[in-house]
């Protein structure tokens, strides 16, 4: 037998015949033509051969004793690499019958019998190109469909008015719609609702335009949204072919990667390049509303100690902590809830291993900054509890100010920075502001507002009284009850001076609930030593005003004294009652049906018409001491201050004039029927032991 190469070059034929002679010329015949010959005796033997040698192509005797030809070659056919040999079957000379068997077993062609030497080799030679083309064919109709199988895409042939003609599916590709029995359907039968009328627009446009569209639409289906991208390829006159790729997983990792692209990974914080964008957002909007805003640059102080000394998983369990307790800060702060709106854009970020930088831009003033550094350093006074750690740790915060300390990303993020490390340099845990001036005033603030919150415990307020009196008896018909601070350094602090950090800080609530405490036993104690009963006045500020709790508050100041409510009156200045008038009357008329008397101060500072005040329930109205003052060289003033006396006299309301500190001014009252009078003239306000002085005095105009 020849091996090798040659083997392999030139075709194998294997001859199945019983008849020796036949085989015999064969060989030489085929040989000579360069085949190779093998041979067989039986059908047995010729499929053994067959599975050993797998020629390319089949001679094969019809006639055989055993196991005749149709069988071999229907068995043939079933051995691997059968399916597609060429057999050429020698039947008897026209035996119709036996040629349709041949076929029905599998020949692939026939040959009559006695064999016609001469054209043996070339019919054998025919037969194999004929099979070789064919075995091509097969191969690349393989391959091709291996390829359209590999492809990812769904793929539609779909005419103009969406009907689908027709469709391949592709592996592990999820569908809305079940994927056999396309053909014939329309697109808004298998596509979600919300993407059809976009599919249509693109098929029309390729049709249009001949060119390829490519768009992507989203769907939710089963709790996931998916994301697809289509191509529409003009494939026909009246038809294109969609294909179309589930970019859901592409879409997911996208986002990912912007995702981390903009945040820390470890804390979830926008990084360094996603704060800088967001600054510089934020100062464009600061520049169009000229408002400020500031940057917050916090450092660590001694982390680095921490990862050392307990390990980097606590150090990572810390900056969690930490940022969980900076976002908390900077939405609760109380500048936030001043401005108390959606358009809040005040962002934590983290921008390097300890550094966080906030942004606040619904500030106020510088000042606004300073307490949101204030109540950051509060909070890291707690210690942090990580994995069973008890971890203390301090922060130096730098503050840069827009426009005072640059007006661009790069200055204010810069001049943070030098400020965070001059909060370092001052010893860690403060906070210090780029500007060095801005320093002195918070610090005062601060101080002051320090000392405000222990002045209560430590007994530093004190109530004042300011007599009133009736223009025409020119005797006291009430007190009005003005605070004033015993501070043990800065001496008597006037309201003018902490009135409104008060209110700031909300201490005004229980400031006012205590002068309201002192007043109503103050005014008891002068009943109970003889003085016949007059009213006192108590100031209350807005914030006390909208307390839920002011009614039980001054019931039980009542209550506590022992006094009758008509000696009450409350005092609500005219800007006051006018930011929610509504709640404002309501409230208002709910104090009345106490007994209590009311009273609007600083009245014609607001601009609210008298009328207007016709809708609340008070009893005196108190003209400004601006309009007071001057009444009697000032003609404007003078206009003003009678109009307002006629006009609320119409209304009812008793008047009585602010700050008159002249006889001039009290004859020009009394000329124009007002019925009382505060001011120097009389007296300023005074300790209660004056007080009480004058009403032993009988002291009156
Ligand atoms: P107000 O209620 O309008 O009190 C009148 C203020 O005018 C008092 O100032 C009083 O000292 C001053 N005044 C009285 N007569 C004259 C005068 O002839 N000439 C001049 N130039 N001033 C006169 P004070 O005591 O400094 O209080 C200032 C403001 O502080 C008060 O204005 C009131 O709005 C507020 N205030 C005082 N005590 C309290 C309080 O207990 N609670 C609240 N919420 N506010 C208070
Ligand atoms: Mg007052
Ligand atoms: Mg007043």
């Amino acid at each position: 037998m020849m091996q090798n190469r040659d083997m392999k070059e030139a075709p194998v034929v294997l001859v199945i015949d019983d008849d020796n002679a036949v085989r015999e010329i064969s060989r030489d015949l085929l040989e000579e033509s360069d085949f190779v010959v093998e041979e067989a005796r039986d059908g047995a033997e010729g499929l053994s051969v067959f599975n050993r040698v797998k020629p390319d192509l089949v001679l094969l005797d019809v006639m055989m004793p055993g196991m005749d030809g149709f069988t071999v070659c229907r068995e043939l056919r079933k051995l691997p690499g059968g399916e597609r040999t060429p057999v050429l079957m020698a039947t008897g000379l026209d035996d119709l019958e036996s040629i349709n068997r041949s076929y029905e077993a599998g020949a692939t062609d026939f040959i009559t019998k006695p064999l016609n030497w001469t054209i043996l080799a070339h019919r054998i030679r025919y037969m194999l190109r004929a099979s070789r083309t064919l075995g091509e064919l097969h191969k690349s109709e393989g391959k091709n469909k291996a390829l359209l199988n590999a492809i990812p895409d769904l793929m539609f042939h779909i005419n103009s008015d969406g009907t689908i003609l027709d469709f391949k599916a592709a592996k592990d590709f999820d569908t809305v719609f079940p994927i056999s029995g396309l053909s014939g359907k329309k697109l808004y039968e298998l596509l979600p609702e919300e993407v059809v009328p976009k599919a249509i627009h693109y098929i029309e446009r390729a049709l249009q335009t001949g060119e390829t569209q490519i768009f992507e639409y989203q769907f939710h289906f089963h709790d996931t949204t998916y994301t697809h991208e289509a191509r529409i390829v003009v494939s026909g006159e009246d038809e294109v072919l969609a294909i179309v790729r589930d970019i859901t997983e592409h879409k997911r990792a996208e986002e990912q990667i912007i995702y981390l692209a903009y945040h820390d990974t470890l804390t979830g914080l926008p990084n360094r390049h996603s704060f800088k964008n967001q600054l510089t957002q934020a100062l464009t909007q600061a520049k169009r509303y000229d408002r400020p805003l500031a940057a917050l640059n916090l450092g660590l102080d001694r982390f680095k100690q921490i990862n050392e000394t307990l390990g980097h998983t606590v150090g990572d369990l810390l900056l969690k902590a930490v940022t969980e307790r900076l976002e908390n800060c900077v939405r609760k702060s109380d500048v936030i809830a001043r401005f108390s709106n959606e358009h809040i854009i005040n962002t934590v970020a983290r921008l390097g291993s300890d550094e966080f930088i906030i942004l606040l831009t619904e500030i106020e003033d510088a000042q606004d900054a300073a307490k949101v550094a204030q109540r950051i350093l509060e909070v890291f006074s707690h210690p942090f509890i990580l994995d069973y750690h008890e971890v203390f740790i301090t922060a130096s915060i730098g503050i840069t100010v827009y426009p005072y300390d640059g007006e661009d990303v790069d200055t204010l993020l810069k001049n943070a920075g030098t400020a965070m490390y001059h909060a370092k340099d001052q010893g860690r845990n403060n906070y210090q502001f780029y500007n060095q001036a801005m320093n002195a005033t918070s610090l005062e603030k601060l101080v002051l507002e320090n000392d405000l919150r222990r002045a209560l415990d430590r007994q530093q307020f004190l109530v004042y009284y300011q007599p009133q009196l009736d223009l025409r008896t020119g005797a006291i018909i009430g007190m009005e009850a003005l605070i004033r601070w015993q501070h043990p350094e800065r001496g008597l602090v006037q309201p003018a001076a902490f009135i409104s950090l008060a209110e700031e800080t909300g201490l005004i609530v229980p400031i006012g609930e205590w002068v309201l405490r002192t007043a109503c036993v103050q005014n008891k104690a002068w009943q109970a030593a003889g003085f016949s009963p007059f009213r006192v006045t108590v100031n209350l500020s807005s914030s006390q005003f909208r307390q839920e709790t002011l009614i039980r508050t001054i019931t039980q100041a009542l209550d506590e004294a022992g006094m009758d409510p008509r000696y009450l009156e409350l005092e609500l200045t005219e800007s006051n009652i006018m930011k929610d008038a509504e709640t404002t009357i309501t409230m208002l008329h709910e104090l009345k049906s106490m007994g209590l008397r009311l009273s609007i101060d600083d009245f014609g500072t607001g601009y609210s018409s008298l009328s207007y005040l016709k809708r609340f329930p008070f009893d005196t109205v108190k003209v400004d001491r601006s309009f007071v003052k001057n009444v009697t060289t000032d003609s404007d003033n003078a206009a003003i201050t009678t109009a307002i006396i006629a006009m609320a006299h119409s209304l009812n309301f008793e008047v009585i004039a602010e700050g008159v500190e002249t006889k001039r001014e009290l004859a020009f009252l009394s000329k124009h029927q007002c019925d009382g009078m505060q001011g120097y003239l009389f007296s300023p306000p005074v300790p209660p032991e004056q007080a009480t002085q004058f009403l032993k005095e009988g002291k009156h105009l």
